[in-house]
């Protein structure tokens, strides 16, 4: 599926860049031309969309397809106090997979949807270190699509003994207040806006952390996305049945039983399909925004929800002793930890998370 890689990425403008960023987007064109991707003005169907806000001001690229990486850029005269509170905001109202600020030529800030935030000094290699966390990002390949099938067994129409242990830990890990509500992404959003994200991607809200649980040889139970993981009890629509990857359709194909306006699964959906086809003694999942220390870690933090981000943490299980009962770490976004069941996972958690994640 790596469908966009090794072909000549074609990129575009979006907005006009105004004051100090006319030259900082000069630069970055440069750049990008300089190691192989094309430049595109208008483009129909750009792989990557360059997005020029100014801090009063600021307009949203609205994507034809999913497949579009958009990258806002501003300009700052001095360092955010708070980077992550005070970006995110931009990032989220300028419907951006990732924010680069660019503060008086002297740094460079990243923020990501996963609320990864980083910072690159400018000077020496900056191109080249720019270039390197933007490549990959922009090459990766969402799985978001969901196709729900209304198949489900009468039988698991109200859940089984695994969707209580997962309801179970729900509750669990937002009681050590791992699991942040899902983000007012609709308080943020004027509604126009709003309603094209829902459209695009069909969510209601953003929150972090997913868990899932295997049912057998080929399917697993799996949270919804955005959802109150405090709150896991309809089947089809807090709880879903992943099914199979379809991989002509790039899309999570999701067992549901009929009468239930069903939600979409968790983005991470793929990451662990992969995870559970490769490693048939791992029966459960958990994944949260929270560090343990001594954690392996992804060499590159690509964006939840991506092909490559489930490649990556199942190259990092499929290096660990014992892949059944790991603990990966997402660089720069958190853990996915695998287990023999959800509570055999939330014993071997429990107490030792830190809520920090560390930034690289
Ligand atoms: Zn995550």
């Amino acid at each position: 599926m790596n469908r966009h890689q090794g072909d000549t990425p074609v990129f575009t403008f979006h907005g006009k860049p105004k004051g100090k960023l006319v030259r900082f987007a000069r630069w970055l064109r440069q750049v990008l031309e300089s190691r192989g991707y094309r430049f595109q003005a208008d483009a129909k169907a750009p792989r990557l969309v360059l997005n020029f806000l100014a801090a009063d001001s600021f307009q949203v690229y609205r994507r034809r397809a999913q497949a579009v990486f958009v990258i806002s850029l501003m300009a700052l005269p001095q360092a955010p106090a708070r980077p992550v509170q005070d970006l995110y905001p931009y990032l989220i109202r300028s419907l951006s997979n990732m924010l680069l600020v660019d503060v008086e030529d002297r740094e460079a800030h990243f923020l990501t949807l996963e609320l990864g935030h980083y910072v690159e000094p400018q000077g020496a290699d900056f191109a080249d270190r720019l270039f390197a966390r933007v490549d990959p990002m922009a090459r990766s390949v969402l799985v978001i699509e969901n196709r729900f099938e209304t198949d489900l067994e009468p039988a698991l129409w109200n859940g089984d003994g695994q969707t209580e242990a997962l309801a179970r830990a729900g509750r669990r890990l937002a009681e050590w207040d791992l699991l942040p509500a899902p983000f007012p992404i609709a308080e943020i959003l004027p509604p126009a806006d709003f309603r094209h994200v829902k459209r695009l991607y069909g969510i209601g809200g953003l929150s972090y952390g997913n868990l899932s649980a295997r049912l057998d040889q080929s399917r697993f139970w799996m949270s919804a996305s955005g959802v109150d993981k405090a709150k896991l009890s309809v089947i089809g629509r807090d709880l879903l049945l992943v099914k199979e990857y379809d991989r002509e359709a790039n899309a999570m194909v999701l067992s549901v039983p009929p009468g239930v306006e069903p939600r979409r699964v968790s983005v991470d959906a793929i990451e662990h399909w992969m995870i559970y086809r490769e490693h048939p003694g791992v029966r459960a999942i958990i994944h949260v925004h929270a560090w343990m220390a001594g954690a392996p870690i992804t060499e590159f933090n690509y964006p939840c929800g991506t092909y490559q981000l489930g490649e990556a943490v199942a190259e990092q299980l499929r290096r660990s002793p014992d892949p059944s009962r790991a603990v990966v770490g997402l660089k720069n976004h958190g853990l996915t930890i695998t287990g023999r069941s959800i509570d055999d996972i939330l014993e071997r958690i429990e107490g030792r998370l830190l809520k920090q994640v560390p930034m690289t």
